[in-house]
């Protein structure tokens, strides 16, 4: 399996978003297969996004529409996370430089909250596991950049551009 980035575009648009899909937890409990394919899936999104040197990675971007994302915790160790939602404590209070893998050499201003409650399935095991947390810092941060792909949000619709590279 080869992931490649989309363009910027097919992750920002509407109609592309609206075909994202949640996992059919069901079957996956079921079906050995299913989990397996689902696993390497995963498995090749965070070989991707070490290589990229990214904290994190959502289907989205590199063209498979589900609900799925992996990303890098504060310990280093990568997370899978399948069908997520985020729950925000308190308002948003901070605001951060961030990057992102489908912008790249891009920096944008974005506004998170420092609190969130989490919920979503992992794979432990090979087996899925329900997930219910919550985070600060770091994590809160890279898990709602992911969650937003989900949802065809991105650093750059909700953010402000403030630092652009030039290509050498
Ligand atoms: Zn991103």
């Amino acid at each position: 399996m080869i992931l490649k980035l989309v363009p910027a575009i097919d992750i920002e648009d509407e109609k592309l978003r609206d075909t994202i899909k949640g996992i059919n937890i069901d079957i996956l409990k079921k079906n050995k297969e299913e989990l397996m394919k689902l696993e390497i899936v995963l498995n090749e999104m965070i070989k991707f996004a070490i290589k990229e040197k990214g904290f994190g990675l959502s289907a989205i971007q590199v063209g498979i529409y589900k609900k799925i994302f992996v990303f890098r915790d504060r310990k280093g160790e990568w997370e899978k996370v399948i069908n997520p939602q985020v729950f925000k404590i308190g308002s948003p209070k901070l605001i951060l430089n961030e990057k992102c893998l489908s912008y790249p050499n891009q920096i944008y201003e974005v506004k998170r909250n420092k609190r969130i409650s989490v919920s979503y399935y992992t794979l432990i095991d090979h087996k899925i596991v329900r997930k219910h947390k919550e985070l600060n810092g770091m994590n809160s941060i890279i898990f709602q950049h992911e969650y937003d792909h989900q949802i065809g949000q991105t650093i750059a619709i909700k953010g402000k551009l403030i630092k652009m590279k030039m290509k050498k």
